[in-house]
């Protein structure tokens, strides 16, 4: 008999918490219940790991995560099977690396910067009280965000035409630099949100009889790649009532902001409404 197990892989600000105050309060029952029933609730964002386990903390979870958009794969003691999947050990976590060390993005972008002639002011380099003035972290959350292992956030704010420009620059590196909700976010070009969830999806098909059907959650441009590569695609909506401009057929636009619509697809995933959201 063919068994199945469903994966969520979902984005985090804006999609499971709250784009504003970043709570996980809304979701936080439901995703409890999911893993309760054997569900995998994967979160896949620009965040880092240290970012991520505090979330998972704050949750009572522990799950395998995607992490700095797609740069690693990171998950529990003991998730993957070592014997068939190569990972790197850190503090007892799996690692699947797609990415490069951010020291390494780090010089690249440096050298897009002196072609530009200005900083991009990566977090790295900023004062971690700027960090969390800009963003309205706290200090800890704030120093977390700027400890990237595999890519650099930049607080610059420029003309969409002014990125767009620096777009072959960043290329000609090896990079890419994506928009997120409020900032830029640089990583190898070899990293995206749907190349690792692919990688995910190879791995569990590696070593697991069970069929993986996968769920996909984001709210932005830079959830394309992470919608584009799950079986059942869903795009909340902004904090400004409208959806992301996101090409994709098959895509169900779900009628809530950020965690309400999360909610709304937790909810028919539970069985508590009809399908439809
Ligand atoms: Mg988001």
């Amino acid at each position: 008999m063919e068994t199945r197990k469903t994966a969520i892989f979902t984005d985090l600000d804006g999609t499971l918490i709250d784009f504003n105050d970043y709570s996980s309060e809304l979701a936080r029952p439901y995703v409890q219940r999911l893993i309760e029933l054997g569900y995998l609730v994967v979160f896949c964002s620009s965040k880092t790991f240290q970012e991520q386990r505090v979330l998972q903390e704050e949750l009572g979870i522990e799950m395998p995560c995607i992490v700095e958009n797609g740069s690693a794969i990171i998950a529990p003691p003991g998730f993957w099977d070592e014997s068939i999947t190569p990972v790197r050990i850190v503090n007892g976590w799996q690692r699947v690396e797609l990415g490069k060390p951010a020291a390494e993005i780090r010089q690249r972008l440096a050298r897009v910067e002196s072609k530009f002639g200005e900083s991009l002011l990566g977090f790295s380099r900023m004062m971690t009280e700027d960090v969390a003035s800009i963003t309205g972290l706290d200090i800890g959350s704030a120093r977390r965000a700027q400890e990237r292992e595999y890519s650099e956030t930049l607080s610059a704010k420029l003309p969409q035409d002014v990125w767009e420009s620096l777009d072959s620059a960043f290329e000609y590196e090896g990079l890419k630099c994506l928009p997120g909700g409020r900032f830029h976010t640089v990583i190898d070009s070899s990293a995206d949100k749907g190349a690792a969830i692919r990688k995910f999806a190879e791995l569990w098909k590696a070593q697991s009889s069970e069929t993986l059907v996968s769920f996909g959650l984001g709210d932005s441009e830079n959830d394309q790649e992470l919608l584009e590569n799950v079986d059942w695609p869903h795009l909340v909506k902004r904090p400004n009532g409208s959806w992301a401009g996101i090409d994709g057929r098959r895509i169900e636009r779900v009628n809530g902001v950020g965690p309400r619509g999360w909610v709304k697809v937790a909810k028919q995933l539970l069985g508590e409404t009809p399908a439809k959201v």
